[in-house]
This record gives structure tokens, C-alpha cells and sequence, in this order.
């Protein structure tokens, strides 16, 4: 838990120097893009910091390794990224490989030259964390458009990313929060994001005792997503601290043999 806190500190305090960017963000393309079922977010317009990006990069790999997260050659490595001219190549590679991804996954084949990087999984982990405080500032901007309701994939409509928290509404809505940008839209109340399974009989749902917070588990693809339940709480969801008070509930959904 504490990992997690220190992570959200400089997470903070990066995001209070980030501007918001301005995103030739319309009705038209909003529409455009939900038809192709492709992400808003071209990777040059996020208002990207070389500086910020690198300092962000170093601080996240030393909290990791403080906590044992990270391992030391996998440290080096993400050090090493730091302070190469690379950096900002790898981040757009990794930027790009997941809305490349959600296109692949309607037909359309692509190479996701990311993947092909050495350690990526630890890499999308850094990058992830390092590219919130820039990507949450962009989500900020969609966020306002209210054609974000025409939005039915169940990526992120931003950044192609793929949800892994969501918000029950006091109308008994849900809607997914993306685990990059934060973005949040309303989605179908109880099909699995991740695979689309709808088959109630397929869907295993549990709550915190208190019912502030549930986890919807699907049967077809053995993932789960939680959810915050905006009915029984008295403010409004916050994602990064909601992952941290929900990490009893991803506990016992892998302990029932699901994965996030
Ligand atoms: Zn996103
Ligand atoms: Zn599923």
C-alpha cells in the first residue's frame, strides 16, 4: 500500500506542472473515430516534457525497486531509458502499440514494433505510471465533450487503452475508467470488457462487505474488472486511491483463479 501511495506523490506532483494541451477534439471526429474504433489521441499531441517524462521515469523505477518491484537488472535497464535520447521513441512505440492493438482486433493486421523491446512488460509497467500525470491532462479535455456518450467500444476512446477500474453510477450505470489516461465512459452494465461475454450465468460478481466496492469476475475469459459503487459512497470515485483500497479485492479475485 505504501508503493502505491508514494507513486500516486509523484504522480501529483508532475501533473500539477502539466498544461492542459489544446486537441482539435469535435463532435465530427469524435463520431469518425467511434466508427473506426479507433483512439482520439495522436501521440504529438500529448503535452509531453522530455525533462518531466525522464524525471518521472527515474522517481517511478526508484519507488519500484525501494518496494522490490523492480528487479536490479531490470532497474538498470529502465535507468539506462531515463537518461537515453531514446526515450521519447520508446514512449511513442509504446503509445502507439496498443491503439495499433485495438485496431488489430478488428481486422486489421499490424506489427506492434513494441512488444519486440527488450523487457517490455516491465517497460509498459514504468511507462504506464510515467505517462499518467501527461495522458490524465488530455483525458481531462474529452472528458468535457458530451459527444463522448456515442463512444461503445469498450477501449478507451482517448488512448486505445483498456479499462481496469469502473464506476457504478447513482442511476445504476456503469462506466469504465481506462487503466492509461483514466478516461471514463458509460459502457454496458454487465458484459465483460475484455472479451464481451454477456452470459450472465458467466459473470461471478462479489462485493466488499461494506458494498463499497465490487469486482465483476467473467467465467469465459478467467479476467475481472473492480468497480467502485458510486451508490453507496459519498464522493466521487478516485482512481488511483480506489486501486490502492481495493487491493484486498484483487487479492481474492486471484485467489479464485482470476487475472486482471
Ligand atoms: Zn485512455
Ligand atoms: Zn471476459
Amino acid at each position: 500500500m505504501d508503493l502505491h501511495l508514494e507513486l500516486l506523490e509523484v504522480q501529483r506532483r508532475i501533473q500539477s506542472r502539466v498544461p492542459l494541451p489544446l486537441l482539435a477534439i469535435t463532435g465530427e471526429s469524435i463520431q469518425r473515430h467511434q466508427s473506426a474504433a479507433t483512439p482520439l489521441l495522436r501521440f504529438e499531441d500529448i503535452p509531453l516534457n522530455l525533462s518531466d517524462l525522464r524525471l518521472m521515469v527515474r522517481q517511478i523505477a526508484d519507488v519500484l525497486r525501494r518496494y522490490g518491484a523492480l528487479e536490479e537488472v531490470d532497474y538498470q535497464k529502465v535507468q539506462a531509458l531515463g537518461r537515453d535520447m531514446k526515450l521519447l521513441t520508446v514512449t511513442g512505440q509504446w503509445f502507439r502499440s496498443v491503439a495499433e492493438r485495438q485496431v488489430a482486433s478488428i481486422g486489421v493486421p499490424v506489427t506492434n514494433s513494441f512488444a519486440e523491446l527488450d523487457g517490455s512488460e516491465v517497460l509498459d509497467q514504468v511507462l504506464t505510471l510515467s505517462m499518467r500525470p501527461f495522458l490524465s491532462r488530455c483525458a481531462e479535455v474529452l472528458q468535457q465533450r458530451p459527444e463522448l456518450s456515442i463512444w461503445t467500444h469498450s477501449h478507451c476512446a482517448l488512448c486505445g487503452g483498456q479499462p481496469d477500474l469502473s464506476v457504478i453510477t447513482p442511476s445504476a450505470e456503469r462506466h469504465l475508467i481506462c487503466g492509461r489516461c483514466e478516461l471514463r465512459w458509460k459502457w454496458e452494465t454487465l458484459a465483460c470488457p475484455y472479451c464481451r461475454n454477456s452470459d450472465r450465468a458467466k459473470i461471478t460478481s462479489f462485493a466488499t462487505p461494506d458494498g463499497k466496492y465490487r469486482v465483476y469476475a467473467c467465467d469465459a475469459c478467467r479476467r475481472y474488472l473492480k468497480a467502485y459503487d458510486g451508490r453507496r459512497a459519498s464522493r466521487p470515485v478516485m482512481p488511483m486511491v480506489d486501486a490502492v483500497a481495493t487491493l484486498p479485492l484483487d487479492a481474492a479475485a486471484i485467489q479464485r483463479g482470476y487475472s486482471s
